[in-house]
């Protein structure tokens, strides 16, 4: 199976280097919103649409009535073309919303489809190159990044489609390296897992045998209780004044750092997961429903579980595994996985109980997780398991299945 995957670096330039850059994504917005703005106007106006090679066509005369446009890589004016071209399509579909002009204080993105090159310099450091720039950028690898995905862009150096770098909104640029890959399914284990995930641990897998315990790691938990922290001081800072804009960034540069750190311990649980076993079952989750409580911890919780079922769902594709989803009024939780007995008074806050018809002393989660590996092996033999009852309706179709 062929896929597209996109790899990301941080990347450190130099003052001058920012420079150069900020004149390319410049020069990228400039030329994206002159084109929407007479796009437009005609659309408005008198209906037409245009089409990509009409932007084309248009460009040399551009570039002559402003020079200053020759600082640009003329591939990267193209790409922001290709992409409004895109933006419009998507619009005429009824896919997404009219296209928007670019605004100089969202996040900042120039492309470039060729004539780059990235070369490793030592184990943690390499440099990127890009036309028109006469230095190379440095480009540092993320502390977390898995290891296996360590200069993965040097290994498939030919697959390399093309290049964009960004500016985030705190101030940091980023190196997106996307390649295509081929990824060759795995062989089947026979092995079937039932998912759970919680708010104490992250997660609960049981596999027929063992039950795994995944804890939340400990380095999240510490970024969150800063983020917390900063997002207090914020608070007490007079909105507007010179303290309040630095405290903001804190909180912004401690935000992005959570989310990274989130994806990367999300990427190698779901890796890991997904090349064991042939076929997940989890809940299909109610997000707003789940969770009344406001709290930003458990918001953060929330967007990570949604995060680890896409995650889990298109890795799954790749290693020819398939994912099962319980249906979301399917009780996991309060359902005793011994005889089926259905206990209605628990609550999310008990952690531990025993069932009074068969006298099992259960976890709340360990208890989630061994249900829902039975409903995996219902579906996978077409058949009930055990007393209970109700579980073939409460499937849905697996999604992951090629
Ligand atoms: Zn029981």
């Amino acid at each position: 199976m062929i896929t597209e995957y996109t790899y990301r670096f941080r990347l450190y330039p130099n003052k001058e280097q920012e420079h150069f850059l900020s004149i390319q994504f410049g020069h990228c917005r400039f030329v994206y919103n002159y084109f929407l703005s007479l796009s437009k106007k005609e659309y408005e106006e008198k209906g037409v649409k245009w089409k990509y090679s009409r932007y084309q066509s248009m460009l040399p005369e551009l570039k002559k009535e402003y020079p200053f446009l020759k600082q640009a890589n003329s591939q990267s004016l193209q790409v922001s073309l290709q992409n409004l071209d895109t933006a419009y399509k998507n619009f005429f579909k009824g896919e997404a919303g009219f296209p928007k002009f670019k605004k100089k204080k969202s996040k900042q993105t120039v492309h470039i489809p060729q004539h780059f090159a990235i070369e490793k310099v030592s184990k943690k450091r390499g440099q990127l190159k890009i036309p028109k720039l006469k230095t190379p950028i440095s480009i540092k690898r993320h502390r977390d990044i898995d290891k296996s995905l360590i200069w993965a862009t040097e290994r498939e150096q030919g697959q390399i489609r093309s290049i964009s770098i960004t500016k985030t909104p705190d101030g940091r640029y980023y190196l997106n390296v996307l390649t295509k890959r081929e990824i060759q399914p795995l062989k089947p284990t026979n092995k079937t897992a039932g998912i759970d995930v919680g708010i104490k641990e992250f997660a609960i897998i049981y596999d027929g045998e063992n039950t795994h315990h995944i804890e939340n790691p400990k380095y999240l938990q510490k970024s969150e209780r800063r983020l917390i922290k900063l997002q207090r001081q914020l608070s007490r800072k007079q909105k507007g004044s010179k303290n309040w804009e630095k405290a903001r960034q804190k909180v912004a540069k401690q935000h992005q750092k959570i989310v990274n750190q989130r994806k990367d311990f999300l990427h190698k649980v779901s890796t890991a997961i997904t090349k064991q076993y042939d076929a997940i079952v989890v809940e299909s989750l109610n997000i707003k429903g789940m969770i009344q409580n406001q709290r930003l911890s458990k918001q953060i919780a929330d967007v990570s579980w949604y995060e680890f079922m896409r995650m889990l769902e298109y890795k799954s594709k790749w290693y020819g595994g398939q994912i099962i989803k319980a249906d979301r009024f399917y009780a996991s939780s309060k359902t005793c996985n011994v005889c089926g007995y259905k206990n209605n008074q628990l609550t999310l806050s008990v952690r531990k109980w025993q069932c009074p018809v068969c006298g099992t002393q259960h976890d709340r989660d360990e208890n989630a997780s061994k249900n829902l590996y039975q409903i995996g092996l219902t579906h996978l033999t077409g058949g009930r398991v055990g007393t209970t009852l109700g579980y073939p309706k409460g499937i849905q179709r697996p999604t992951g299945a090629a």
